[in-house]
């Protein structure tokens, strides 16, 4: 038996998973690509040969996976982690999916007397490899807590926001905000720009005042450096703002800003950028000005 099981080691879950190895905790772990699962082996984990192996080994089942689909194939599907976990394991879904799909899966497990958390994460991969996530947790208080420990490995900040759903309406809230300040920051140094200013001085000049902000500190800098290695893809956000306004429309609410960003990033994805960072939103707004985000020729 592993204390954790870990599935999906992809740009997120393999550090989390590595800080979890860190940490003392001992790890069974499984992915669809073989790549990353002897990374993690050579680090010390074990390897399950499928979700149910890895539900089979743990008493805790962390899953870090794309979208809502994803969860459901690995944790409801064939050979799926409910194939394999026995009463009183906790599933820990860390991915960032639709709240709707966290309670069907949440009431598949425990109508199987397996609990269940969703915990989305927000700091993309730098946090992820520092263990300094924020965490917004979902899900009963008694399970939380069995939980919370190995959580705390994870990240900085570990907040349980209600009951099973709520870590993912939290998770959409931030990306919401995120979006719309990439997009916003875009629009402002493509002006200075425009207007012949030194995009790093205006940078400099703001960032300690009202509009200085996380996204604002490391997102300038890979905009003014024209690095757009993902970081964190403009289709996996495309992915959050969808879930976002499809909650919004369940329950009447009007998102236009949401709804402007993300069509952006439909515009992104089909311009073939779908892999890029999300701070690559500000190549729009360039595209509609006719002119680059850098620095000045010397
Ligand atoms: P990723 O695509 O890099 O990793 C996903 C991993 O899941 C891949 O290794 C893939 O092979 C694996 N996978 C897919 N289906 C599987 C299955 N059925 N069984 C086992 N493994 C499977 O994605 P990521 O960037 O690590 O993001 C993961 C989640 O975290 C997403 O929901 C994303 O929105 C969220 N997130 C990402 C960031 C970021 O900056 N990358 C930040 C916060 C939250």
């Amino acid at each position: 038996m592993a204390d954790i099981g870990f599935i999906g080691l992809g740009i997120m879950g393999k550090p989390m998973s590595r800080n979890l190895l860190k940490a003392g905790y001992s790890l069974v772990v499984y992915d669809i690509f073989p790549g990353p699962v002897a990374e993690l082996v050579d680090a010390g984990a074990a390897h399950g040969a499928s979700c149910a192996a890895v539900a089979s080994q743990a008493e805790i089942v962390i899953t870090m996976l794309p979208d809502g689909p994803e969860v459901e194939t690995a944790i409801l599907g064939a050979g799926g982690v409910l194939e394999g976990a026995r009463p009183g394991t906790v599933v820990v879904d860390m991915s960032s999916i639709s709240p709707t799909v966290s309670q069907k899966v949440g009431a598949a497990c425990e109508a199987k007397g397996v609990d269940f958390i969703d915990a989305p994460v927000s700091g993309g991969e730098p946090k992820a490899i520092d263990g300094t996530l924020a965490i917004m947790a979902g899900g009963k208080p008694e399970v939380f807590a069995r939980v919370e420990p190995v959580l705390q490995k994870m990240g900085s900040s570990v907040t349980l926001t209600g009951a099973v759903g709520a870590g993912n309406v939290t998770k959409l809230a931030n990306q919401i905000m995120v979006a719309c300040n990439i997009a916003a920051m875009g629009e402002a140094l493509v002006l200075a720009t425009k207007a012949g200013l030194d995009p790093e001085v205006v940078f400099n000049a703001v960032k300690g005042g009202l509009a200085g902000s996380t996204v604002l500190n490391a997102k300038a800098p890979m905009v003014i450096s024209r690095n757009f290695k993902p970081g964190f893809r403009i289709n996996l956000h495309e992915k959050d703002l969808r879930n976002a306004l499809q909650a919004a429309e369940a329950m009447k609410v009007s998102l236009p800003f949401t709804s402007m960003a993300q069509q952006i990033l439909i515009a992104l994805m089909n311009d073939g950028k779908g892999n890029l960072d999300h701070s690559a939103i500000v190549t729009f707004i360039e595209q509609m000005a006719g002119v680059e985000v850098k620095k000045p020729q010397a």
